[in-house]
């Protein structure tokens, strides 16, 4: 066995740093499901990170961007970047220059990493509110920063007395998931003045914009800082286009900002996937005109799931935006792992622990409703219920309330 000889005595490093990481939590999650289902198990899945919607199968023949199978410009395509300026600029009253304020790469993931890369250096710190999504603080340790987390019942309003020497941006999720909240004008003009007064960088992430309940619009935080002095506003065709696997996201940001991330992008990623962008700029309004129905019945039913759990006398974080519900395990002896652990185990549902998302929500677990019918959540919200229940020692069990409208 020379081969193990060999590898006991040169044991494979790695990194300090990566060993302080850990897998995603919604991903890791979502891979047992994988595992579950490909071992035909029936698996009522409200874990994933995306909503499902019906849309036709590209027809890439009918193309017309030249140069297809190959590499784009590595700020990305030309077309898309002055459509995806158009969309800000005359729904959100963001101005954008295509040609040196646009980034487009390989999904939103990557282009939050490639913006915390460009402004941190060892030890910079970033504020991230609980309930954050799950890889901000894994993507700031992964650039040798260090997070530094809001316990989600601090008002935004607080968050100065977070700000050190040492800051350099806050992270924020809008809408957000898991909790669906919608950032008020108030908290935004909040934030971008802590910036300013600060010298800070403002990260809004604003993968669900579209996913706004009926009647409501949507505030893009850079609409607030048209300038871009100290915005970047990150955003993908993920979610609002139900694309999640073409990995194509983008960033809005100054232009100082973007030379430095177009470094980064090129040495990481080059270019998105040209043949998916190509077909994105290609029918870029008619597939928003597929999906926006699809989305607003998606954001209805989470809407009305939340108010079965209210009907259960389960509380939810309050949100109403995006397909996920965060729903607090209230008097469970159980933290989010085991709850989670269980319901997979005992009843065949995943949802995600709260935990993922911020050492303070571990008395939440996050549930999608964007890939299931109305049924089977139906059917999930009552295991959570008895679930709940039958782990809350008697003493703590209260009956469950009336319906209360207003809190969805
Ligand atoms: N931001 C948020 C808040 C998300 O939920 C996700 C995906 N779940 C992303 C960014 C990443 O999206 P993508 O890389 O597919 O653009």
């Amino acid at each position: 066995m020379s081969g193990q000889q060999t590898s006991m005595k040169h044991p494979l490093r790695t990194s300090q740093l990566m060993a302080g990481i850990t897998q995603a939590l919604s991903v890791q999650q979502n891979n047992v499901v994988y595992d579950m289902k490909a071992a035909g198990q029936d698996v009522i899945t409200l874990s994933l990170g995306e909503a499902f919607f019906d849309l036709p199968l590209p027809d890439l023949d009918g193309l017309t961007t030249p140069g297809l199978h190959h590499y784009s410009h590595s700020r990305g395509l030309p077309e898309l970047r002055r459509l995806l300026g158009k969309y800000y600029e005359s729904k959100f009253a963001l101005p954008v220059d295509p040609d040196s304020e646009v980034i487009v790469t390989a999904g939103s993931k990557a282009a939050i990493y490639m913006a915390l890369m460009a402004i941190l250096d060892p030890g910079d710190q970033v504020i991230v509110p609980e309930p954050y999504w799950l890889s901000y603080p894994a993507q700031i340790r992964m650039c040798q920063g260090e997070p530094v987390m809001i316990s989600h019942d601090v008002p935004v309003f607080d968050f100065e007395r977070f700000v050190t020497a040492r800051t350099r941006a806050v992270i924020i999720n809008n809408p957000n998931n898991p909790s669906g909240h919608v950032y008020t004008r108030e908290e935004l003009q909040y934030l971008h003045d802590l910036a300013e007064r600060h010298g800070l960088l403002l990260i809004v992430d604003e993968a669900y914009n579209e996913f706004m309940p009926p009647g409501t619009d949507f505030l893009a935080a850079g609409a607030l800082d048209p300038e871009k002095k100290h915005t970047v506003t990150v955003n993908s065709m993920s979610k609002n286009y139900g694309v999640s696997g073409w990995r194509i996201g983008y960033l809005i940001a100054n232009e100082r900002l973007t030379e430095q991330i177009l470094k980064i992008n090129q040495h990481l990623v080059t270019c998105a996937p040209t043949i998916l962008a190509a077909y994105l700029t290609e029918r870029f309004d008619d597939l928003l005109d597929i999906t926006r129905p699809q989305i607003q019945s998606t954001v209805q039913l989470r809407n009305r799931v939340a108010t079965w759990f209210a009907d259960e006398g389960i509380d939810t974080m309050p949100g109403t935006s995006t397909f996920y519900l965060f729903v607090s395990l209230g008097g469970s002896d159980l933290d989010s792992t085991e709850f989670a652990d269980r319901l997979l185990r005992e009843h065949a549902i995943s949802v995600v622990p709260g935990i993922g998302y911020g050492d303070s929500c571990d008395r939440f677990i996050r549930v999608s409703v964007g890939s299931e019918s109305e049924e089977r959540i139906a059917r999930a919200v009552a295991a959570i219920r008895d679930l709940i229940e039958s782990t809350t020692p008697t003493h703590l069990a209260s009956r469950p309330r009336a319906r209360v409208e207003s809190e969805v």
